[in-house]
């Protein structure tokens, strides 16, 4: 096809790319006609690659690796040390309050069932109902779905937010929890008027970052949000490590979110006396190098000139946009008309076209990564009118504007000419 030659196929790497690269960035994919592409990673909502100083970083530590907090040898003090200054630079990140603090959990499903877990007893829940299944069902599963209120939002973020400020008049309840960002769209709620109007009535307020702390930041002290979860793997770290940072009273005497060793500070026969936060969740042998990497990623992120990454990032999701305004037959999905400063993450669909057969399509002939389905979020593509499933396109670090450009153009040789 004429059209797709046109694109550069080798990736020229932009300002934020040379800043940060990425592992991987030039890795080839084959095509279904045999030939080799560069991979167009357009799937970073999903998982990140890491960057390579994170890669380095594991490999200079990996020699170093011991037991933690309870070793006597000389390398499970380092490794202790590492592990408890990587907590620290993970609560750097999120500009967390001194009396904060910082679990290092599995991702952020699993700081969602841990932040469930610890919800004092009869506290009342509150989620809008167009959130990732990781921020819905620990609610309704774990807390109650009788505890547990799901809000359907406005269709505007000033409408959603009266929504918000009428349904915490309307009972008490003791958290409110919100993406900061939308795994589907990219959108979300001011977090600092939302943490505003939960505050007013004695609510407080968790964010699952998982989609907005790798490509915003987050700041605990600047918004009041009292909590906040995101995941290594899609903070450019490798999979198995996340974090919840947060408000220590809770966590301190919460339900411990896994039983065994290190939780505890004595256990007889009759009785355990269980440690306070952040031991008392993190039950056996911890994520050593996970919490590493992931805190050598948010060291390297936050030492980004400010404003770096979101530039990027909005001029790729701005010039994906303007590309598939360009072909008839394409759909993107919006929650709020009015939400400001979306990350680089879009939803759409091809009317007539099955989504898995589109994004197959764009794979094999055009080696190109983006995710279809309905994104663990099947209220929200409810919602859209989109349950029957759409493709995602998501940017990072390591994204080109060849790459958008090349979707752009497989999409339209796609309806051009059929898979
Ligand atoms: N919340 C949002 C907004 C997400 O996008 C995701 C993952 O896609 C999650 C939660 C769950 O993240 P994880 O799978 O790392 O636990």
């Amino acid at each position: 096809c004429a059209e797709v030659d046109a694109v550069p196929t080798s990736s020229t790497r932009e300002p934020v790319a040379a800043l940060l690269p990425v592992v991987g960035a030039d890795t080839t994919v084959p095509l279904v006609d045999g030939t080799q592409r560069t991979y167009a990673n357009l799937d970073y909502a999903a998982s990140a690659p890491a960057l390579e100083a994170v890669a380095a970083r594991v490999t200079e530590v990996l020699p170093l690796y011991a037991s933690v907090h309870r070793g006597a040898g000389y390398l499970s003090q380092v490794s202790t040390a590492l592990y408890e200054s990587a907590r620290q630079t993970i609560a750097r990140f999120v500009d967390a309050r001194p009396d904060d603090v910082a679990i290092v959990t599995r991702n952020t499903t699993d700081s969602l069932n841990l932040l469930a877990g610890v919800v004092p007893d009869g506290g009342r829940v509150l989620v809008l109902d167009i959130e990732h299944h990781a921020n819905l069902l620990p609610w309704v599963e774990q807390s109650g779905r009788g505890a547990t209120t799901i809000l359907p939002i406005a269709s505007t973020v000033a409408g959603t937010l009266d929504a918000l400020r009428d349904e915490l008049a309307r009972q008490p309840y003791a958290l409110l929890t919100l993406t900061g960002a939308s795994n589907v769209t990219g959108e979300g709620l001011p977090v600092e008027e939302v943490v505003a109007l939960a505050h007013a009535v004695g609510t407080r307020v968790a964010v699952d970052g998982a989609q907005l702390v790798p490509h915003r930041g987050f700041s605990l002290a600047r918004t009041g949000a009292d909590y906040v979860a995101f995941s290594g793997h899609k903070t450019y770290a490798p999979f198995g490590a996340g974090a919840l940072v947060g408000r220590r009273d809770w966590l301190d005497t919460g339900t411990p979110h896994l039983a065994g060793g290190g939780a505890v500070r004595d256990v007889r026969a009759d009785r355990t006396v269980w440690q306070p936060a952040p031991a008392r969740h993190e039950a056996g042998s911890p994520n050593v190098l996970g919490a590493i990497a992931l805190a050598e990623a948010c060291d390297r992120l936050a030492a980004l000139p400010a404003g770096t990454l979101a530039a990027h990032e909005d001029a790729l999701r701005t010039r994906l946009l303007d590309g598939l305004a360009t072909i008839d037959g394409v759909e993107v999905a919006r929650i709020w008309p009015d939400s400001a400063d979306p990350v680089g993450v879009l939803t759409f669909t091809v009317p007539g076209h099955d989504p898995g057969l589109v994004a197959a399509y764009l794979s094999a002939e055009h080696g190109i990564g983006v995710r279809d389905g309905r994104f663990c979020a099947h209220p929200l593509l409810a919602h859209l009118g989109a349950s029957g499933g759409a493709i995602r396109a998501s940017v990072g670090v390591g994204t080109t504007s060849e790459a958008v450009d090349r979707l752009v153009v497989a999409l339209r040789q796609y309806l051009a000419h059929g898979p």
